[in-house]
């Protein structure tokens, strides 16, 4: 019995190291008390719109506590005398103040309403100063299950890190945490122990030591996503590189141990080639002015937005901590997977998290291409996506419910999305349309918001076709279509099985070595063949379960 519940359990937690980042849930949450007040923009919080996050961080690593206050600065959408903010219900409130007044407050779940004393016109810029204290969440299994990460580097030093997607910001820092709520720039000043360098994102203002402690003050100067902002603490040095682009040099200043310099000065210089692939399929890299760097962290990596973490261990052939993804030796799978985040979900974010496949999917099915690019070769990224296949589970549909704090960073939204955009362009068949469609939609949309609807309007603009029935198919529900297949001596038989009544996606066969496209519904329908003709349903570039019936 005790080997059973062994093997249950290793199975368990292999499958969960096997996804990507951070697709470990099956199922779709429950709508809870604290979803519903986090989900949505209530009118508690559509009621004002933030320009910038001070956030002002002191770190006692001892007793794994922070210390803090942040000064919000918003401006209101109409006139306001209460707003919400968020932040855990672990962690305590001290104070919240106003123009040097204190405002009382009261908390639900993870919750803070807070009274203003007056009223706040509308149209006005107001800030207000949260300050808080407390023991932030752990990270049970980072970074699928977020929170602090408190590890040793190799000589047995600190070395901490936090990462809170779906978790959201609120588990460490106040703030407005709904996905659509970016400050236009955020500063982040960290105080740690004199000996330990603090990272956050963008550029590196100023460092001040005093006695025992340093102080890290780091600015970003682009709207950035809340889970995007990210502080790592360790002995980090300093690895510079720089990036050249229409004659202008960018610097690149990459953090990692001390002892792994030389190491990573070598390896992180992959990271250039990943940008300017980047840049030719999805357009230009939006955060020039906030740098780009990569970090060294203890857990396996995520996109914070030019602050892009790296736990692999500088391995080009597959890497520590992600031994299943094929790479074919020529790109680390997290240097490329969370670079490329820099453009799906740090520059074009979902609406709702529902609609992550925007950022995972697209991610996923970006790397297919970044192979196919490398080896001049559709067949090497159809290699690539067949890899990833049978991890797609079909149980639950990729897109759920919008405004219930759904992230929906379960497997299929990476693997089934990124089978889902090959699909697309397979049914387009046109592969200059195909590429302007992304490129358009990226470029479009940089720096903004986007969700399904958008996208495949983007679709409909390109192609003058309508494809939401194709939407409606494989991302909101969980069937894989069948096509449901015999032949005879003279005819070849098929229909669609397992498909919505409105789903009329064409589908290519291949007919004794010839491409044929057919029109398949949920009745039979038929062609003629000769006498012992081989077809194929070219599955490999649909997402689709030939079913061969007696
Ligand atoms: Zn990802």
């Amino acid at each position: 019995m005790k080997k059973i519940i062994f093997s249950v359990l290793v199975c368990t937690f292999l499958s969960c190291q096997e996804n990507r980042p951070h697709g470990n849930q099956y199922k779709l949450p429950e709508l809870t008390p604290n979803n519903l007040l986090i989900g949505s923009l209530n009118e508690n919080r559509s009621s004002y719109r933030v320009s910038f996050y001070d956030i002002n961080i002191d770190f006692d690593i001892e007793e794994k506590s922070l210390d803090g206050f942040v000064i919000i600065k918003a401006e209101s959408i109409r006139d306001l005398n209460k707003l919400q903010i968020d932040l855990a219900e672990n962690l305590s409130i001290k104070k919240v103040t106003h123009r040097n007044e204190e405002l009382s407050f009261s908390r639900e779940l993870d919750a803070v309403l807070i009274d203003f004393t007056s009223t706040i016109k509308k149209g006005s810029m107001f800030e207000f100063t949260v300050f808080y204290h407390g023991v932030p969440q752990n990270a049970d299994n980072p970074p699928w299950a977020g929170g602090f990460t408190w590890s040793k580097d190799k000589e047995g030093r600190d070395w901490i890190a936090v990462s809170c997607e779906g978790e959201g910001a609120r588990i460490w820092w106040p703030n407005k945490d709904h996905i659509t709520t970016e400050g236009d720039s955020v500063r982040m000043v960290y105080t740690v122990p004199s000996e330990m360098v603090a990272v956050g994102n963008g550029t590196l203002r100023n460092v001040i030591t005093n006695d025992d402690k340093s102080t890290y003050e780091w600015f970003v100067s682009n709207p950035i996503n809340n889970y995007n902002i990210s502080v790592q603490i360790g002995n980090y040095v300093a690895v510079q590189d720089t990036f050249i682009k229409d004659n202008t040099i960018h610097n690149m200043n990459h953090y990692v141990l001390d002892y792994n310099k030389e190491l990573a000065s070598n390896y992180f210089t992959q990271s250039k080639e990943v940008i300017r692939f980047y840049e030719k399929y999805f357009g230009d890299y939006q955060w020039y002015e906030d740098g780009y760097k990569l970090i060294e962290v203890p857990y396996l990596g995520m996109e914070h937005r030019s602050a892009v973490t790296y736990g692999n261990g500088f391995s080009i052939y597959n890497g520590v901590r992600s031994k299943s993804w094929p790479m074919y030796g020529v790109i680390d799978p997290l240097i490329i997977h969370e670079t490329g985040h820099e453009w799906f979900g740090n520059s074009v974010t979902a609406s709702d998290p529902t609609h992550i496949w925007i950022h995972e999917g697209l991610q996923v099915y970006s790397e297919s291409i970044y192979f196919e690019d490398k080896f001049d070769s559709y067949e090497v990224g159809v290699h690539y996506l067949n890899t990833i296949k049978d991890r797609i589970v079909n149980e639950i549909p990729i897109v759920g419910r919008e405004n219930e704090n759904h992230w929906a960073l379960h497997g299929d939204t990476y693997m089934k999305g990124a089978w889902v955009m090959h699909t697309l362009r397979s049914v387009i068949n046109n592969d200059d349309v195909w590429f302007q469609i992304l490129k358009e939609f990226m470029v479009e949309n940089a720096k903004g918001f986007a969700n399904t609807s958008d996208f495949f309007a983007k679709v409909a603009e390109k192609t003058n076709k309508d494809y939401w029935y194709f939407a409606e198919q494989y991302l909101y529900t969980p069937n894989q279509p069948k096509l449901e297949y015999y032949q005879t001596d003279n005819d070849f038989y098929y229909r669609w099985n397992n498909v919505n009544k409105n789903f009329i996606m064409p589908l290519d066969l291949l007919v004794n070595g010839e491409v044929v496209r057919v029109s398949p519904s949920s009745e039979y329908q038929s062609f003629k063949i000769s006498k012992h003709s081989q077809v194929e349903i070219m599955n490999w570039k649909f997402y689709v379960e030939p079913v061969q019936m007696n």
